[in-house]
C-alpha cells in the first residue's frame, strides 16, 4: 500500500536548471535576478502593481501589519477559524487579534459577524474606533482566504472603509483563486506563502502585493533591514532580515510556470472527491460559493453525521496510509492567544469538529484518488 500524503511539494526539471543555475553562478543569497524576476513575474500573474518577496508569509504578515500602522495594544479582526500564523503577526507587534465566527457553507470570514461587531461590540472614542469591552484600539481586518477558497470581500472591503480601518488579505492558502473574476491579489494588500505544502513553493518563502509602486518600495526597504545607506551601513529605522533567497526565487519562477498546470489538477482532484463522494449522504466536499473559483488548495470533507467521528475517520484512514487532516483549533480557543477579545465563534467550533482535509497533492496519480475514494465510502457507508 503506497502512502498518500496530504500536500506535498511537485519539482520538475525546471526547477532543477534554475537552481542549478544560481549554484554554478554563485548567486545563492539575497541578492540575484531572480529575486526581481520572481517579483515581477509573481506580480503580473495576480495582477498587482508591485510585489515584493519575503522568507516566510508569516514574515509577509508581519511587514503588512506593520505597514498598516499596528501599535501595540490595537486590535485586528480576524476570523477565528484559520492557520494561527495571521494572528502571530498581529501580536508580534503588540497589538491583539480579534475573532469572528465564519460562514457555515464557505468556511470563510462572516461579514455579517464583523458588521455585527463593529455596531454592536465597538464605540467611537474621540473619534477613534474602540472595543467596547476592551477600550482598545480597533484599526483593521484581516480576512483570510483559507483552503484555496476566496473570502466574500467586498462586503468585508465596505465595512471596513466606513469604519476606517485598514485591509490586510492572508491569501497564502489561496494563490490563483479568483473572487467575482478578479484574481485574488489584484486588489488591495495580499500576503502569500511558498512553505512546502501551499500551491506552489520554494521551500519556504512569502509575497507581499501592493496597488502602489511606493508601498512595494518601501517593504522592500523595511525587508532588507531598512538600510539608508550601502557603504556607510546607515539605518534610519528598525528593519528586518526577512529578504527571500535568490535560490529559493528561482525555484519560485519555475513553480510560477506551472501556477496554472497544479491550478487545473487541483480543479479536477477536486471533481472527483465531489463525484466519488456525491451518494454518500452524511458527507459532502466542501465546494465553491457564488462568488468564487477556488484554488482547492486542500480538499475538505464535511461529515454531518452525528455517528461519523471525524478523528475515527482520520485514524482509520492513517491506518491504510492515507493522510488526512483536520482544519485548526478555532483560534478563540487556542491557548496561544489567550486574553483575546472574541464574539461566538459556534459555526467554528462545528466545521472543526467535523471537518477533514483530504490528500489533495498536484502529483497524485488517478489511482491513488481511487483508492481514497473507495477507503472513505467504506468507512463513512
Ligand atoms: C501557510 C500559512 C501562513 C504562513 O505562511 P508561512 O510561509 O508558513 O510562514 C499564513 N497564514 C495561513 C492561513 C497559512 O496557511
Amino acid at each position: 500500500m503506497n502512502f498518500i500524503p496530504l500536500s506535498i511539494p511537485n519539482i520538475g526539471r525546471q526547477e532543477w536548471e534554475l537552481v542549478r543555475e544560481c549554484l554554478e553562478t554563485g548567486w545563492v543569497s539575497s541578492v540575484g535576478s531572480f529575486v526581481t524576476k520572481f517579483e515581477e513575474e509573481f506580480a503580473k500573474k495576480v495582477g498587482a502593481t508591485g510585489a515584493v518577496a519575503t522568507s516566510s508569509g508569516t514574515a509577509a504578515l508581519h511587514v503588512a501589519l506593520k505597514m498598516a500602522g499596528v501599535e501595540a495594544g490595537d486590535e485586528v479582526v480576524l476570523p477565528s477559524l484559520t492557520f494561527i500564523a495571521p494572528a502571530n503577526a498581529v501580536r508580534y507587534l503588540g497589538g491583539w487579534p480579534t475573532f469572528i465566527d465564519v460562514q457555515e457553507d464557505s468556511l470563510q470570514m462572516d461579514p455579517s459577524k464583523l458588521a455585527s461587531f463593529i455596531e454592536k461590540d465597538c464605540i467611537r472614542v474621540n473619534g477613534v474606533l474602540t472595543n467596547r469591552h476592551t477600550q482598545r484600539r480597533v484599526v483593521g481586518v484581516l480576512p483570510v482566504h483559507i483552503l484555496g477558497h476566496p473570502v466574500n470581500l467586498d462586503p468585508i472591503v465596505s465595512l471596513a472603509e466606513e469604519a476606517g480601518l485598514f485591509v490586510v488579505q492572508d491569501s497564502t492558502e489561496s494563490l490563483g483563486s479568483t473572487y467575482k473574476g478578479r484574481m485574488i491579489g489584484s486588489e488591495g494588500v495580499s500576503c502569500f506563502s511558498f512553505n512546502g505544502n501551499k500551491l506552489i513553493t520554494t521551500g519556504g518563502g512569502g509575497m507581499i502585493t501592493f496597488q502602489d509602486k511606493k508601498l512595494a518600495d518601501r517593504a522592500r526597504y523595511l525587508t532588507t533591514t531598512a538600510k539608508d545607506d550601502s557603504v556607510e551601513f546607515v539605518h534610519n529605522e528598525v528593519g528586518f532580515n526577512y529578504r527571500l533567497t535568490n535560490v529559493q526565487a528561482a525555484m519560485g519562477v519555475a513553480q510560477l510556470g506551472r501556477l496554472d498546470e497544479f491550478l487545473s489538477r487541483k480543479k479536477a482532484i477536486h471533481h472527483s472527491y465531489a463525484e466519488g463522494l456525491a451518494e454518500l449522504g452524511t458527507c459532502a466536499m466542501v465546494g465553491e460559493s457564488s462568488w468564487a473559483q477556488s484554488a482547492f488548495w486542500l480538499n475538505t470533507m464535511r461529515l454531518t453525521d452525528p455517528n461519523t467521528d471525524r478523528k475515527v475517520l482520520h485514524k482509520l484512514l492513517k491506518d491504510v496510509s492515507i493522510e488526512t487532516r483536520p482544519l485548526w483549533q478555532p483560534l478563540h480557543m487556542s491557548p496561544a492567544h489567550e486574553g483575546s477579545w472574541f464574539e461566538d465563534c459556534k459555526v467554528s467550533e462545528v466545521l472543526y469538529k467535523q471537518c477533514l482535509n483530504l490528500p489533495s497533492s498536484t502529483g497524485m496519480t488517478d489511482s491513488d484518488l481511487g483508492r481514497v475514494v473507495s477507503v472513505v465510502k467504506g468507512i463513512v457507508s
